[in-house]
């Protein structure tokens, strides 16, 4: 057990020292005013005066409540830039303060989100910026975890878990042409004004059933599983009406209807809330229902189509309607690190100043940043994604990606990427 000693008691620093100290470190804490109390315990002093080895500052990011300062965010972040350019030591900054900055997603409640869909960018994001492709939370821990270990030589630090990848994926439309029913016709008007003939060629031979559907790679993620040992949470877009942007097939389509019941048997499934769940609620709670009829068990987790997460709109809505996990949180425009950690941690309602029973697990990596907004190549996509698992490795920080069933498509805009998946896969 470590010892905070420290006079301040408010909801967010308990908030954190459970984070850092229950879930990642697994030490357990004892939150404290004396120092002499179960003295041979390794201590950390939290306060405006430093007096032990280990000592943090304090800012007043963890002691307001309810209210949003833009003041208290540039505080920190103006002590975590002097930390980063090397004017500035590591234990000088205010840790917690700082983790829970990340962790509370504060930024986003000052800065609106920006981009096509509204959404939060990475761009936007001061810690990002500052931090670039680094895990702020998770090198602190790692930090003050060295210093104990330093300082208390004789504490036994718990073992921490030897991370691997954790693969999760969205389907969207779970087969490009097969059972689209009239939507066919348009893609064949689009494909002729278009003149893509190659695709009208493909379309048709599917259609007469000389080729297989190129979405249609799940025997592949399967087998891809089964050697790598990996568990995959598969996430299902499942609204009843169809546009460009929720494009699935319809529930009620049979061979969709079966799909859905086989997946469900090998993979994990998680609701995957539709666009127009996004404009009106009420079809959130249609969809979850129908992934839970076809699944035959409840659903409890979730990612959002298009990862459209308005704070704190879209997680009330997920509690209200029994979801417990959530995997939305990471950015579309930038592979990274958006609250500043790799580990799930629950999710705190600013605004309400409470913990919340919605887990959070925050995803590193997706197909299409690193091919679309990164504009890498399969090449460069694995070089970089070396790096991060280099960083995973020292930090003990786990890392998620996001892939698609339509990204596998070999025959299309996806050639040779089939090469990073595997890659992710084995890591
Ligand atoms: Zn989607």
């Amino acid at each position: 057990m470590i010892r905070i000693i420290s006079d301040i008691r408010s909801p967010r620093l308990d908030y954190v020292l459970d984070f850092v100290f229950n879930q990642v470190l697994n030490t357990g804490y004892k939150l404290t005013l004396e120092n002499q109390e179960d003295a041979a315990l390794p201590a950390i002093f939290y306060g405006k005066t430093t007096c032990l080895p280990l000592s943090f500052s304090v800012s007043q990011i963890v002691e307001e409540q309810g209210v949003l300062h833009q003041k208290s965010m540039d505080v920190l972040l103006n002590a975590y830039q002097e930390y980063r350019l090397g004017h500035r030591a590591w234990w000088q900054l205010d840790v917690f303060g700082m983790i829970f900055y990340c962790l509370s997603r504060y930024e986003e409640y000052l800065i609106k989100g920006n981009d096509h869909w509204g959404r939060f960018t990475a761009r936007q994001s001061h810690l990002v910026q500052m931090a670039k492709n680094h895990p702020v939370v998770d090198e602190l821990i790692f930090l003050m975890k060295e210093a104990i270990v330093k300082q208390y030589p004789s504490y036994k630090m718990p073992e921490q878990k030897n991370y691997t990848f954790q693969a999760t994926m969205d389907i969207d439309q779970a087969w490009a042409y097969k059972y689209r029913g009239m939507r066919n016709i348009l893609s064949v008007g689009k494909a002729i004004l278009t003149l893509d003939f190659k695709r009208l060629h493909s379309m048709w031979k599917v259609l007469i059933d000389k080729q297989d559907d190129p979405f249609y790679t799940y025997e592949y993620i399967e087998h891809q599983c089964q050697m790598n040992g990996k568990n995959m949470k598969v996430f299902m877009l499942l609204s009843s009406k169809l546009t460009s942007i929720d494009r699935n097939h319809h529930p009620s389509t049979p061979e969709f209807r079966a799909l859905v019941q086989e997946l469900a048997r090998f993979f994990e499934l998680g609701i995957h809330p539709s666009f127009r769940s996004t404009q009106d609620i009420c079809y959130l709670k249609e969809e979850i229902s129908e992934l839970e009829q076809l699944a035959g068990k409840s659903v409890h987790r979730s990612r959002q189509h298009f990862l459209l997460l308005r704070l704190p709109q879209t997680y009330r809505q997920l509690i209200q309607h029994g979801i417990d996990e959530d995997y939305t949180m990471g950015f579309a425009d930038e592979i990274g690190y958006r609250a500043g950690t790799g580990h799930s941690f629950y999710w705190y309602d600013l605004e309400k100043e409470q913990v919340t029973p919605l887990k959070i697990f925050p995803f590193q990596i997706m197909d299409a940043t690193l091919k679309n907004y990164m504009n890498l190549n399969s090449d460069e996509a694995i070089q970089l994604i070396t790096a991060m698992k280099q960083q995973s490795e020292l930090y003990h920080s786990p890392v998620t990606f996001i892939w698609h069933n339509s990204s596998l498509d070999e025959s299309g805009e996806w050639k040779g990427w089939r090469q990073v998946f595997e890659y992710l896969m084995r890591s």
